[in-house]
């Protein structure tokens, strides 16, 4: 199946082996059609989802995931193109920006029927661990990362996440679409090829269920997106902006809770990545290369980071939740890292101890 999206992205889909879809995005028309030449059997297992009735938060469990390959060297990365010495994940033999369901899904694709369980205290039943967990590679080069891809290249990325959102949010199990980055073996990456993660929730995360709230409580009180009055704020008071251009705006948060943490947001706000019109598409790609290129160059090396894609659930909180991008660094110093320790990982309060203005001012001070 062909399908021209925004950008001139074109989407071809094909069956891998084990039944999975892979779908090859790129900038020009390209045929597509390498056969996966594995012999695989269909993955066994979903996990399941169990409430831990202290928070009232579900946990979902997988121990069928296990079994994961951890850092393999270049030689047998599955996320490289196949060769004819080698068959990987993706069977062509080249390839621009593809996405396929992750190998070993923590959430997968339910019965038919399935339901979220209400949630009753200790008699809240365990569910089946509906959802999706995609990989998305960003390019077929093993070596480099998502700072040093092209404009044209982050820009196929982009319309590869928004056309994802768009199919996943459709789905009737789905709540929330998450779609991130780890990188550097400090934040748990498995593989060191350039990519990133979507997942798709069946339930609201506990973090999400906070966002809306406030979100919800603001736009009550004030009629306003707070997201909206929160860059009017940054617009007003400056100190914290790194970098902005006609579309996006990009700044440490006034309360950061990393040394390093840059959020990325639409000056025009939108509910969720398939919203993003065709010039606040245009011109992500050359500030989230920017922003990438600072948080790299502050001590002059890869930094680890998490990047995350926050916006609206798919059915609550249009009117109030925008989307924005969350990158944070987990390193404060050259080979200092900040462990969530005691305060934040038991209390979820974190301690910051770099000002956000001084982080955002050695961001900006970063020569490019
Ligand atoms: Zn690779």
């Amino acid at each position: 199946m062909k399908q021209v999206l925004p950008g001139g992205v074109n989407r071809s889909d094909l069956k891998l082996s084990d039944g999975r879809t892979i779908s090859y995005y790129d900038s020009k028309e390209i045929n597509r059609s390498a056969a996966d030449q594995r012999n695989d059997e269909a993955q066994p297992g979903i996990g399941h989802l169990r409430l831990d009735p202290l928070v009232n938060e579900w946990v979902s469990v997988a121990s069928h995931r296990q079994h994961r390959v951890f850092l393999p060297p270049k030689e047998l990365c599955p996320l490289c193109a196949s060769t004819s010495e080698k068959l990987t994940e993706i069977p062509d033999s080249d390839y621009e920006v593809v996405v396929f369901t992750n190998r070993s899904p923590a959430l997968t694709t339910p019965a038919n029927n399935w339901k979220l369980p209400a949630i009753n205290g200790l008699d809240t039943p365990n569910a089946d661990a509906a959802g999706a967990c995609e990989v998305v590679c960003y390019t077929p080069d093993h070596g480099t990362s998502f700072a040093k891809l092209s404009e044209r290249q982050i820009r196929t990325v982009l319309e590869a996440w928004k056309d994802r959102d768009s199919a996943l949010s459709k789905l009737p199990f789905i709540e929330q679409v998450f779609p991130f980055e780890n990188r550097g073996e400090e934040v748990g990456v498995t593989l060191s090829h350039p990519h990133g993660q979507i997942y798709a929730y069946s339930f609201l995360p506990p973090r999400i269920e906070k966002m809306l709230q406030a979100a919800q409580d603001h736009l009550k009180k004030t009629g306003r997106a707070l997201l909206d009055d929160v860059i009017k704020r940054e617009i007003k008071d400056e100190k914290r902006i790194i970098s902005q251009n006609s579309e996006w705006i990009a700044y440490v948060p006034f309360a950061a809770r990393y040394p390093f943490e840059i959020h990325l947001a639409p000056k025009r706000g939108v509910a969720g990545m398939s919203e993003l019109d065709e010039a606040q598409s245009a011109a992500f790609p050359a500030i989230a290369k920017e922003i990438l290129a600072r948080l790299d160059g502050v001590f002059g090396i890869e930094m680890a980071y998490i990047a995350s894609w926050y916006q609206a659930p798919v059915n609550s909180g249009r009117d109030s939740m925008r989307l924005h991008w969350q990158i944070v660094s987990v390193r404060r110093q050259p080979g200092k890292l900040k462990y969530l320790s005691g305060s934040e990982s038991a209390m979820g309060a974190f301690i910051m101890d770099l000002e956000p203005e001084q982080s955002a001012q050695q961001l900006r001070e970063v020569k490019l």
